[in-house]
C-alpha cells in the first residue's frame, strides 16, 4: 500500500484533475442533505434532485416530515426506487430527530448512525458537507478507485475509511471522498479510461492489473477456454508501452 506522502501526492494530482469535485445533491441545510442522501441509495444524485424541491417545500424540517404518512410520502419519492423502505426511513429519521435532538441534525457520528436509515457513509456525507465536521464517506467508487491505485487495501468500507483518514489530514477528508467519487464516475469506472487519468504513473492497477491490492478491480483469472474467456469478460484491457 502507498505511504502517506504518496497518498497525499496522488490526491493532489486527482484534485487538480477534478477541481469541481463536490456532492452533486442539492440542499440548503443539514436536514435537507440528510434527507437527500437517504434518498440517493440505489439512485442517482440527479434523480434525487428532481424530487427534492417539491419534497422540501412540503416538509421543510424534521417536525413536518415526522408528521408525514407513508401514503403521502411514497408517491413523492417513488422515482428514486425502494420508495417504501425510504419512506419508512425518512419518517423514522425525522421522528428521531424531533424526539432526541430537538428537530436538529446532530453533529456527531454516533448520534447520526443511531437514526433510522442512516449508515456510516450517509453520516459522513452530512458531517463533511453540511456540519463542518471532517468525514470521509466511502462508497463503491471510493472503494474501487482507492484499491486500484493502492492508497487503500481492503474490501471493507470502514477499513478503507480508516486507511485514508490515517494518511490524510482531517481538512482533506471530505474533499478526498468527493474527488475519488468523481474520478470513479468519470474515468476510473469499471472499465477504466487510463489514458485520461492523472495518476497512471503512480497507480498499482495500471502497473499490474492483476495486482492483489485491487481486490475488486478485476476478477481472479484462471482456467482455460470458455471459463477463462468468461473470467475476462467485462475487465478492462490496458495497453501501454513496456518501460
Ligand atoms: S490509471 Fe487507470 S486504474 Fe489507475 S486510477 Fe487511473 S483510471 Fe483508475
Amino acid at each position: 500500500m502507498k505511504t502517506a506522502s504518496e497518498t497525499r501526492r496522488i490526491l493532489d494530482l486527482l484534485e487538480t484533475q477534478h477541481p469541481d469535485a463536490d456532492t452533486e445533491l442539492h440542499y440548503q441545510n443539514a436536514f435537507q442533505l440528510l434527507t437527500a442522501t437517504i434518498l440517493s441509495a440505489q439512485s442517482t444524485d440527479q434523480g434525487v434532485n428532481l424530487v427534492t424541491p417539491a419534497l422540501f417545500a412540503r416538509y421543510p424540517d424534521a417536525r413536518a416530515l415526522a408528521k408525514a404518512t407513508s401514503a403521502e410520502l411514497e408517491p413523492q419519492i417513488r422515482s428514486t426506487g425502494f420508495f417504501r423502505q425510504k419512506s419508512k426511513a425518512l419518517i423514522g429519521m425525522a421522528a428521531a430527530l424531533v424526539e432526541h435532538h430537538g428537530g436538529e441534525v446532530p453533529a456527531n457520528m454516533e448520534a447520526l448512525i443511531a437514526l433510522p436509515g442512516v449508515g456510516r457513509k450517509t453520516a459522513n456525507v452530512v458531517l463533511g458537507h453540511a456540519l463542518g465536521v471532517p468525514g470521509l464517506p466511502v462508497d463503491r467508487h471510493v472503494l474501487r478507485v482507492s484499491n486500484r491505485i493502492g492508497i487503500a487495501d481492503s474490501d471493507d468500507p470502514v477499513v478503507v475509511e480508516q486507511q485514508l483518514c490515517t494518511a490524510l489530514p482531517p481538512k482533506r477528508w471530505t474533499r478526498t471522498s468527493d474527488t475519488l467519487i468523481l474520478h470513479g464516475r468519470r474515468i476510473c469506472n469499471p472499465r477504466p479510461l487510463c489514458d485520461r487519468c492523472a495518476v497512471t504513473t503512480l497507480c498499482d492497477y495500471y502497473e499490474n492489473p492483476d495486482n492483489p491490492s485491487g481486490p475488486r478491480a478485476r476478477p481472479r483469472l484462471g482456467g482455460t477456454g470458455k471459463k477463462k474467456a468468461k473470467a475476462h469478460r467485462g475487465t478492462p484491457r490496458i495497453r501501454r508501452a513496456r518501460r
